[in-house]
């Protein structure tokens, strides 16, 4: 059974969205990730992880929308960036088409945290729509089922985790002679409580937060196995999870 929207035919889509109302549809951004690791890190993990999933479950997957909300990363070259106002909207805008054919329930596989206030807001929005948004990101979750995998230092942005998820999925992007160990800096006006509009150049040179050299592949292949198996527990569950039960209730 084919799962990849853009591989099928119109009549074997007509099939799916007819017998179908769940769909996935994974974004990231195009941003620096250290000088190791290639500029798609973001929506290259998120493709793997959704199509993986997408081909376990059964379930629709989506292309991946490579461009994100990910402005603070552009002082380091080649990131391509767009506003949360402009990613909600667009995002939006998929998500209705998806309704349109009946799809009722979306499983968003984010991989960039600048992406999940708009894709929070977008949720929102679509739940008020009758479209039932959950967004999954992957390095929360494993963080809490291989929590032993990688120390805080390692589970940074571009640091060991990701470069060893890279290293699994396509390790000719990867050019470890070039990995870093970078302590990201505490800006000066820096105490608890306190939010700063900074950029990623305010806090490290390489674009590293954290340390990467220690990334291998068998330990990437070993969290991107508990990442998809998470998610395929999901979407398992929403699958079976009535619609009555995940739109907005009226008011008592
Ligand atoms: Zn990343």
């Amino acid at each position: 059974m084919k799962v990849l929207l853009h591989e099928m035919s119109w009549p074997e889509a007509k099939e799916y969205f007819a017998k179908n109302d769940i769909a996935i549809v994974p974004v990231g951004s195009n941003e620096q990730h250290g000088p190791q690791n290639p500029l798609g890190t973001d929506h290259l993990i998120a493709k793997a992880i959704a199509e993986e999933t997408a081909m376990r479950a059964g379930v629709l997957c989506l292309q991946v929308v490579p461009f994100g909300v990910s402005s603070h990363h552009r002082q380091l070259w080649g990131t391509i960036y767009v506003s949360p106002e402009v990613f909600n909207k667009y995002m939006k805008e998929v998500c209705l088409a998806l309704q349109y054919y009946g799809i009722r329930k979306v499983v968003v596989v984010n991989g960039h945290g600048g992406n999940l206030a708009s894709l929070s807001d977008l949720a929102r929005e679509m739940r008020e729509e009758g479209v039932f948004v959950s967004v999954f990101q992957w390095w929360p979750a494993a963080a809490k089922i291989l929590p032993d995998l990688f120390d805080v230092e390692e589970r940074k942005h571009a640091s060991a985790e990701e470069t060893s998820v890279n290293l699994a999925l396509h390790p000719h992007l990867v050019d470890m002679s070039r990995a870093v160990d970078e302590k990201s800096r505490v800006h000066p006006v820096q105490a608890e409580g306190i939010t700063l509009p900074l950029d990623t150049v305010d806090f490290s040179e390489t674009g590293v937060w954290g340390k990467s050299t220690a990334a291998s592949a068998e330990k990437g292949k070993e969290d991107f196995e508990a990442i998809v198996s998470e998610l395929v527990r999901h979407v398992d569950l929403l699958r079976s999870a009535g619609v009555e039960d995940l739109v907005s209730k009226p008011k008592v």
